[in-house]
């Protein structure tokens, strides 16, 4: 499989560090909010990519933090703590609001047919770890103290920027949100594991440390939280493109000064769904949320659908017209499909399998192109092959995309319980055909119609509907 790499600008063959395995980390969410559809649109590809990893056979182990502490609004080091703003704007506890707020989440990822990674580690669950490695990373000389808090040297490294062009210069630090410059950082890039000189303070959670009291940096939780349960080396790390400066150029920092070694060999980066007034954001207050979606009246699955129509390098302005258009193409997906899904005799074709399948697992080899995959799924609808080959093909294509289309399918044609009379007329239609009794059958036909049913022999069998 070709996928691109945000590391080094390319497309490359995936190959995971060892044989038959992949390992995936995806930066979780802040807890502090329900999250925007902006943001399952990055899990929802993320979900695809590790699906479809395990669709080619390999043995795929995801992790995942929630960050429940450490997120300061700026993504650096400067403006309010996430997850106390939270709180405050709800009068509860940090904690409250992060369990609310974790179980929110995965109730939407249920919705979307986003599975749960195999390791869920809330951040704060992980405080001794992190100041284990903090003191590895001091002890190595790559940290300082420095006004009370632990600080990474950038200077310390060969090269610190390396997903893109950005340079010291264009770090914004002391002009965002009015916010005073960090003069205890030796250099501008410099970044915080560890304070205990918080800028707030009513902060409701820290723990002991031989630092001091306080607590940890986001950009630590994920290299430390990744590197325990995946070991030294990481085959995929995923986030929104947002993430790639400065926190996953922080956690290539941290994680490669701990282990002295690369650790990560492929950046994934999902790129951002916007509106037409401009990127989704939390921190804005005003957002789209799966709920709002099925207040509505739309299945949280045509968002699924809607977000696999484009590809994930490539900004998605989400607007209702083209949600609306996703409704009508997926029903015709789903009532195409409900024509075939309960012919179950015949063999499955295995030229026309093998040729619909390549078409598919062509499409996502190419750095998991899902809108080709649709096509693909198009290909088999309009494809001439036998019912029970479709419905195989469909089954299997379905363990990617998520989109319940044999389930959805065979729902519709429940909904229009066939009566056992047409049912028997039919059979009876079916020998009358087989002894070559052509004016019987047309007869029963007749009878079939004045039931308000239609009759129709097709080459992947009987297709029987109301009128
Ligand atoms: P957060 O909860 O803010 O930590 O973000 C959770 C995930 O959503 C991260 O991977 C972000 O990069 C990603 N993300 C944030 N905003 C958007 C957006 N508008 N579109 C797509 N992904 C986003
Ligand atoms: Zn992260």
């Amino acid at each position: 499989m070709q996928l691109y790499n945000s590391l080094t600008h390319k497309k490359q063959e995936f190959i995971p560090h060892e044989q038959g395995r992949a390992s995936i980390y995806t930066c979780g969410p802040t807890v502090y909010h329900y999250a925007h559809i902006g943001n399952l649109r990055t899990y929802i590809m993320e979900d695809v990519l590790e699906k479809y990893l395990r669709f080619t056979g390999l043995d795929v182990t995801r992790v995942m933090n929630i960050t429940d502490v450490g997120h300061l609004t700026s993504d650096g080091d400067t403006g309010d703590d996430k997850m106390l703003k939270g709180a405050k704007r709800e009068h509860k506890t940090v904690m409250e609001i992060a369990q609310f707020y974790t179980d929110a989440f995965f109730s939407d990822c249920k919705k979307l047919n986003i599975k749960t990674p195999d390791v869920v580690v809330p951040a704060t669950s992980y405080i001794d770890e992190f100041i284990r490695v903090i003191q590895v990373l001091i002890d190595k000389g790559y940290a300082y103290e420095s006004g009370g808090n632990i600080y990474f040297d950038t200077s310390k490294l060969e090269k610190y920027y390396v997903f893109n062009d950005f340079r010291e210069e264009d770090l914004a630090v002391g002009v965002r949100e009015g916010v005073e410059e960090d003069s205890n950082k030796r250099n501008k890039a410099d970044f915080v594991l560890w304070f205990t000189k918080s800028k707030f303070d009513s902060q409701e959670l820290k723990w002991e440390s031989p630092f001091g009291t306080g607590y940890p940096g986001w950009h630590i939780e994920c290299s430390c939280i990744s590197m325990k349960n995946l070991g030294e080396y990481l085959d995929i790390h995923c986030g929104g493109i947002d993430n790639a400066f400065p926190h996953h150029t922080n956690e290539i920092a941290q994680s490669e000064a701990y282990l002295g070694h690369e650790w990560c060999n492929y950046w994934f980066h999902v790129h951002h769904l916007n509106t037409n007034s401009g990127k989704m954001s939390k921190s804005k207050g005003e957002f789209l949320t799966v709920s709002l979606l099925e207040e509505k009246g739309y299945n949280p699955i045509v968002y699924r659908y809607f977000c696999l129509l484009s590809h994930y390098r490539k900004s998605l302005v989400f607007d209702w017209d083209n949600l609306n258009n996703a409704v009508t193409s997926y029903n015709k997906i789903i009532e195409k499909t409900a024509l075939f899904v309960n012919e179950t005799s015949g063999d499955i074709d295995s030229m026309e399998y093998d040729r619909l399948m390549k078409n598919f697992t062509d499409a996502f080899d190419n750095d998991l192109n899902t809108s080709l995959a649709i096509t693909a799924l198009y290909d088999v609808l309009k494809s001439e092959t036998n019912s029970v080959t479709k419905t195989a093909l469909i089954k299997e294509f379905d363990k990617v995309l998520g989109l319940d289309i044999i389930e959805n399918a065979m729902k519709a044609n429940q909904g229009e319980e066939i009566p056992a009379e047409v049912l028997a007329l039919v059979e009876e239609r079916k020998s009358a055909r087989k002894e070559k009794n052509f004016v019987l059958a047309d007869e029963i036909r007749n009878k079939i119609t004045a039931l308000g049913y239609e009759v129709r022999e097709t080459r992947q069998g009987v297709e029987i509907r109301k009128i």
